[in-house]
């Protein structure tokens, strides 16, 4: 059995990004801890659970004992002000992705105008990026709710960086309507999430099992699952290797192999051991 794995996979850059600074501040004897869980990976959370790095969920959990850490969606500017005061160090591991939102949204607030960011309210880039744009920002999940805002003055579109570009394209058409001038539309969204989509879905013509491997609470993962349905009805979403049915694999020839954004490569590679294992039986 044959072993392929997709072009793209595994960590994304701001995401290593975020878990090598991370470890670089336990090895410099740092006790460590991040604002929320650094990422939506559990055996990568217990990984680093085990070597002392705890996630607390608001700035007054730290204090001058602890280095907190900014995760890589970014935070409000009052929250990185606070997380300054209490805690002896901040590591602000935010992806130089977002931080480009958060300058865009706080450039555009500066100059008065309105700031339009398509995404989900509720996630934490979200949050983070419109606190740099406080009182002049709306975020929207789609152009259906573009209708529900005020008139709009001179405003910027900017995007949640995993969001679909149609979705995004579809919301910036609509504020044209709401807006007094033309407004400034920057495609924020970033390849990493397509990138491993696609190289997915072309593996998937090609095996007969898929496996992703990711957490069930990584949408990225669970996207990654849908994908390779599409074109590989045997395909699996798996935590670790301990979770490959060999019963599945009856028959297979070429199984394919990927990861989302935040499973670890050690994850990764254990997968693709057990799968080589199963092949020579
Ligand atoms: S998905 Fe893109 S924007 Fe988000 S952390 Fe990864 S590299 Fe940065």
């Amino acid at each position: 059995m044959e072993v392929l794995l997709a072009n793209e996979y595994g960590f994304c850059f701001g995401v290593e990004r975020a878990v090598e600074m991370t470890e670089e501040a336990l090895q410099q004897g740092a006790t460590v801890r991040t604002l929320g869980p650094l990422i939506h990976n559990t055996q990568e959370i217990y990984r680093l659970t085990r070597e002392g790095v705890t996630a607390v969920e608001t700035p007054d959990e730290t204090d001058k004992s602890v280095t907190a850490v900014i995760r890589a969606h970014g935070v409000t500017p009052e929250v990185q002000r606070e997380l300054t005061e209490r805690a002896a160090q901040v590591i602000d591991a935010t992806c130089p992705f977002v931080t480009r939102v958060q300058r865009l949204a706080s450039r555009a607030a500066a100059q008065g105008r309105h700031v339009v960011v398509v995404g989900s309210p509720d996630h934490p880039e979200m949050i983070g990026v419109k606190g740099y744009a406080p009182d002049h920002a709306f975020v929207v999940r789609d152009a259906s709710e573009v209708e529900n805002l005020p008139p709009l003055h001179a405003p910027l579109v900017v995007s949640q960086t995993t969001l679909k570009l149609k979705t995004f394209l579809e919301a910036a058409e609509a504020v044209r309507a709401k807006a007094d001038k033309e407004p400034e539309v920057v495609n924020t969204i970033c390849s990493a999430t397509r990138d491993r989509q696609d190289a997915a879905r072309s593996l998937a013509g090609e095996v007969d099992a898929f496996y992703v491997i990711g957490s069930r609470h990584s949408s990225n993962s669970m996207k990654l699952l849908a994908v390779c349905k599409e074109q590989c009805e045997r395909s699996f979403l798996i935590e670790t290797q301990d979770e490959i049915n060999e019963a599945d694999l009856a028959d297979a020839e070429r199984v394919g192999v990927t990861a989302g954004a935040s499973t670890p490569n050690w994850l990764i590679e254990q997968v693709i051991e057990r799968l080589r294992e199963i092949g020579k039986l």
